[in-house]
């Protein structure tokens, strides 16, 4: 009897991560004999995890909070998102060598593309300017955006979040309404039900948002977000954050399996864990 391979996500915590349904159900349709656990591993033992990764011959690995810089530092080489950000995400094997990748930025260029959407030559309001954020502006900045306006409510940390691209800088809400596509990447709105939500559950007052917006909301949980509803209410096209985290896992299972796995797949199982909350 031969075993398959094992893949694994650790971080701390991994209790509600969605990346195990992802990942098996694409896993399944892709034929493969992989399996994926998550690993709660506590903060300040990613060296630890990675070392376990070589001894156990673990196949590829997804890294959470609070582990990104750590696993980034571990690792013997990184792709070029992941040596910008001083994160990953993804860890995979290139012969002998442990390979650090940062999937999430791409994920979100090639979400928009599935819904029609090519960042190239356009202006992009982000807002927010922590992890999620920095990887979105690094991504825009490699697919073509031109203008890359940072709102966030600490100051300190746009102006470094704007470091990241040549065309990013610091902006103000007012900024929103000359943008193109406009991203919530804050966690404003997550575990919120529309119908409880408050004006302080918008990221910015949806009066901002025009028709001709794409709107795109990180958040996935609710999936309609309420500032979602707003936009999609004035007109504007809107996309949920679970693209995103698809196709995030797509470029992580291409990295460890030498395929691209089907992202359809990998979605109803999404949407089948977090209909199940
Ligand atoms: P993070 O590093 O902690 O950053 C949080 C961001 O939200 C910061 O910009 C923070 O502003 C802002 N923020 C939080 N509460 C706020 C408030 N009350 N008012 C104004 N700003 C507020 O978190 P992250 O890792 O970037 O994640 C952000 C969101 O993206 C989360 O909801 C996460 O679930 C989601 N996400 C989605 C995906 C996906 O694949 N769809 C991937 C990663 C993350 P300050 O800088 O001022 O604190």
């Amino acid at each position: 009897m031969t075993w398959g391979s094992l893949a694994a996500l650790i971080g701390s915590p991994v209790d509600h991560s969605l990346s195990p349904a992802i990942h098996r159900a694409g896993f399944e349709e892709a034929g493969v004999d992989w399996s994926y656990v998550a690993f709660k591993v506590a903060p300040g033992r990613a060296e630890d995890a990675i070392h376990a990764m070589r001894v156990l011959g673990i196949a590829g690995l997804s890294v959470t909070m609070p582990h990104k810089a750590d696993v980034a530092a571990a690792v013997d080489r990184l792709e070029p998102a992941a040596r910008a950000l001083h994160s990953v995400n993804t860890v995979s094997w290139e012969g002998d060598d442990l390979v650090g990748s940062s999937t999430d930025g791409a994920g979100f260029v090639a979400a928009l593309n599935e819904e029609g959407v090519d960042v190239a030559g356009t202006r992009v309001a982000v807002i927010g300017a922590g992890g999620a954020a920095r990887s979105v502006i690094d991504a825009l900045g490699r697919a073509g955006a031109i203008e890359i306006s940072i709102v966030n409510r600490t100051q300190d940390r746009a102006e470094s979040a704007a470091t990241l691209a040549g065309v990013a800088s610091v902006g103000i809400a007012s900024d929103i309404g000359q943008a193109d596509i406009v991203v919530n990447a804050t966690s404003i709105g997550m575990g919120v039900s529309p119908a409880t939500a408050t004006g302080n559950d918008f990221p910015c007052d949806p009066s901002l948002l025009r028709g001709n917006h794409v709107v795109v909301d990180l958040v996935y949980h609710p999936l309609r977000t309420s500032w979602l509803s707003e936009a999609a209410d004035l007109g504007a096209r809107t996309i949920d954050g679970l693209g995103m985290l698809i196709q995030q896992a797509v470029l992580q299972q291409e990295r460890w399996l030498g395929v691209r796995p089907d992202a359809s797949v990998m979605r109803i199982a999404a949407e089948a864990e977090l209909g199940s909350r």
